[in-house]
Order: C-alpha cells, then sequence, then structure tokens
C-alpha cells in the first residue's frame, strides 16, 4: 500500500494518472480517513476555485492558475509539517 506522503502528491499531481495508480490512490484513501478528509478538501479548493473563474470573466485564467497551485503548495507544506 502506498505511504500517505505519495498519496498526498499523487493527489497533487496534475498528470493523468494510469489505471492502477487510481486504483491504488482509491483503495488508500477508501481505507485512511485522513488522505480521504485531504483528498476532499482538495476537491473542494478545485471546485471553489473553478466557480470563481466562471463568475469572474475578466480574470486571467493564468492568474487564477496560479493562485491555486501557490494555495495548494501552502496546504501542503501546513500537512507536511504536521
Ligand atoms: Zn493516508
Amino acid at each position: 500500500m502506498k505511504s500517505c506522503k505519495e498519496v498526498h502528491k499523487l493527489l497533487h499531481s496534475e498528470e493523468d494518472l494510469g489505471l492502477m495508480e487510481k486504483i491504488k490512490l482509491r483503495i488508500h484513501t477508501i481505507m485512511c480517513k485522513h488522505c480521504n478528509a485531504y483528498r476532499r478538501h482538495l476537491q473542494l479548493v478545485r471546485q471553489g476555485v473553478a466557480k470563481w473563474v466562471e463568475k469572474a470573466s475578466d480574470v486571467d485564467p493564468e492568474r487564477v492558475k496560479d493562485l491555486e497551485k501557490k494555495f495548494l503548495r501552502k496546504t501542503k507544506r501546513r500537512n507536511n509539517s504536521d
């Protein structure tokens, strides 16, 4: 089974994961309540950003992506220091 650190890296990854990676990731998040909560948190952040971008038509999409990355990096850093 993957470690929580490996799972967090994969959750932050923007690459398209292969089927086996997705299955391993899903198994881990089903069995680990911390990673499952973390996955849901990231999902909420991404959905929130997407909704915000939808409403704000004059926002530069590259700037939004930058802000999302910075936010996720800070969240990841805070999470790793626990
Ligand atoms: Zn975990």
